[in-house]
């Protein structure tokens, strides 16, 4: 419904014919509340609606010189091998910058139809910027039309010490028609200001952060020539974007619309989710131990060697919209930021000059790069996925996380005051097993979810059944996972880190054969209580799939309070169910999971 009122708003906006002075700011207020209302939704299906006019990026044919584009103008010249005649660079900077210039303008008239280029816009080139490096120099040049720039026009040619043209990259727009007028009535041009307004409603900013506008001649592909208002602006608030905008400046038309965000990937080579489970494997088979000077003692400050096998079972991802930062690269996104604020000390998160973390598991950088994928790509399935909005109240920027933290100890935590979470090194690294990272971050999102009101008593473990619940969920939906519902490992909870002579691990079938409360309650270890709760819930996730059931899980936990207990809990979530419209077979099949194999006895709400 959103969408289709969004989409009349814009209608109305983009063809607009008449002069928008008579209008007022009546319209603008209108069109801008239609927007703003379709904005509440980030996906990125939006995003893809709100461009305009892009058209996609066509191959270059490969020359004897160069790549040229498909109507034979220049892209790329690797060997103009051009060497001008009439000017010559004399070493003196001050000097060689104008010549340079006509050294650079001398090889485009000599080479014009390379660029496709008539007199008229050789003459109005204009130069854009020129760098003087220590061995070569670069001259940069734009097309104009009055005065104007040329939308999309770069030409950038490479000159040598010995006045030698090296290297040119090229975007010209051609068959530009000089005398054409450009708009119908200069009287009715639209300002500046109602640009950018037309561009803010379009988007549906309500708050702006950055704007710049200014008029550059458009030539569309069809050939129809445009003066437009070349419009930049950002959010203050919402998902980051960085629009360019073109407006026609005689109509209001957005004739081209483009986010221009640049958002980094980098690669990495992480253990997804822990060496075991993507190989089929379990600790203790051959290769498949943590590799330490003493294998058979937890002792915190080992250093994990690395070995053939255990350099093989990584996987190589692509870490999203990480950060550069001082000229580095760093895993910061908008979910996940490593940050190293516990003891140890170590300086446990890397800076990269190439976007590029690929080290094996000896290397102190590993873990946080494993840790990272697990908690940005979980993050981003809540979030994204699930549409369900969870981030840390405790400060502004992504899951704060210490890949080696708590003093090494055999132990991870999440801290509710600081709302950070951290992975200690004893016994394996506990960063290499996304399911404890997963579990960790489990009691973030608890936490976050209930706004500082997650419930976890020793005496019922709904806390740390959340995070085993979550932390399943998130391996069992990996491809990467080889183990079926068949096997006993499909039950593990922590498979490298847990079921191994250092600790034994959690399982996810704890139900089976238990009574709540008699065999969960109070049984002195809130880790032992909380199997039951991940258990059951596991149960109703395998019958209705992960996405239904972790939104429901979550939704209902979010309307949970501190002494909540597990069928209070579970109460909330089948609720949760038939607020969300699920279906009478799904909520009948959470009722299951919950009154049958599992004794909580909640009241099943009863569907139309
Ligand atoms: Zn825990």
């Amino acid at each position: 419904m959103l969408k289709k009122r969004f989409i009349q708003g814009v209608f109305a906006l983009s063809y607009l014919k008449f002069p928008l002075k008579t209008l007022g700011l009546s319209l603008f207020v209108t069109i801008a509340l239609n927007a703003s209302a379709a904005s509440n939704s980030n996906s990125s299906e939006l995003k893809q609606n709100l461009s305009i006019g892009l058209t996609p990026q066509k191959s270059l044919q490969e020359t004897f010189d160069g790549w040229y584009h498909s109507d034979g103008t220049a892209s790329i010249i690797s060997e103009p091998n051009y060497q001008s005649l009439n000017f010559v660079l004399s070493g003196e900077s001050q000097d060689d910058s104008r010549t340079l210039v006509l050294i650079a303008k001398d090889y485009i008239t000599q080479n014009a139809n390379k660029f496709g280029l008539n007199q008229k816009s050789i003459s109005e080139l204009t130069v854009t910027s020129i760098r003087q490096n220590s061995d070569f120099s670069v001259v940069r040049l734009e097309q104009k039309v009055n005065g104007l720039s040329v939308y999309g026009s770069s030409i950038a040619i490479t000159i040598n010490k010995e006045s030698k043209i090296t290297f040119v990259a090229s975007n010209t727009i051609t068959g530009i028609d000089f005398d054409k007028k450009m708009t119908s009535n200069n009287k009715s041009k639209i300002t500046k200001e109602q640009a950018i307004a037309i561009a803010s409603s379009y988007l549906g900013f309500k708050e702006i952060k950055f704007n710049k506008a200014e008029l550059v001649f458009y030539k569309e592909q069809s050939g129809n020539q445009f003066e437009t208002w070349k419009v930049r602006i950002s959010p203050n608030g919402g998902k980051a974007s960085d629009w360019e905008l073109l407006i026609d400046s005689s109509t209001g038309k957005i004739l081209r619309a483009e986010d221009k965000l640049r958002r980094i990937e980098g690669k990495g080579m992480v253990y997804k989710p822990d060496p075991v489970t993507a190989t089929h494997h379990v600790y203790g088979d051959k290769g498949f131990v943590d590799n330490t000077d003493s294998p058979t003692s937890s002792n915190t400050s080992q250093i994990p060697k690395d070995s053939p096998v255990l350099t093989a079972t990584r996987s190589s991802v692509t870490l999203k919209d990480i950060k550069l930062v001082d000229g580095k690269y760093i895993l910061e996104s908008k979910y996940a930021k490593c940050d190293d604020t516990e003891q140890p000390k170590d300086n446990a998160c890397p800076a990269e000059v190439k976007a590029e973390f690929n080290y094996t598991r000896t290397n102190k950088y590993f873990d946080a790069v494993t840790a990272f994928y697990a908690i940005d790509t979980f993050m981003r399935y809540v979030n994204e996925t699930l549409n369900v909005k969870v981030m840390p109240y405790q400060y502004k920027t992504g899951v704060n996380y210490d890949p080696h933290g708590l003093n090494g100890e055999d132990n991870s935590h999440y801290s509710e005051s600081s709302g950070k979470m951290a992975m200690g090194q004893g016994g394996v690294d506990d960063s290499e097993d996304s399911m404890v990272v997963v579990h960790e971050l489990g009691h973030g999102i608890h936490d976050w979810i209930t706004h500082g009101n997650a419930g976890n008593t020793d005496a019922d473990g709904i806390g740390e059944g959340t995070g085993d619940y979550l932390a399943s969920a998130y391996v069992r939906d990996l491809p990467e996972n080889t183990w079926k519902p068949t096997d006993p490992q499909y039950n593990w909870v922590m498979r490298w880190d847990g079921h191994n002579p250092f600790w034994p691990g959690r399982v996810s079938n704890w139900n089976i054969g238990r009574k709540y409360p008699s065999d969960v309650v109070n049984t002195g270890d809130s880790h032992k209580s909380g199997q039951y709760w991940s258990s059951c819930n596991l149960v109703a996730r395998d019958k209705i799939g992960g996405v239904a059931m972790d939104k429901a899980f979550l939704n209902g936990l979010s309307k949970t309070i501190e002494t909540t207990n597990q069928v209070g809990a579970a109460q909330a979530i089948i609720n949760a169910a038939k607020d969300m419209k699920y279906t009478k077979d799904q909520i009948n099949a959470i009722a299951y999971a919950y009154n049958t194999a599992c004794t909580y006895n909640v009241k099943v709400p009863v569907t139309e």
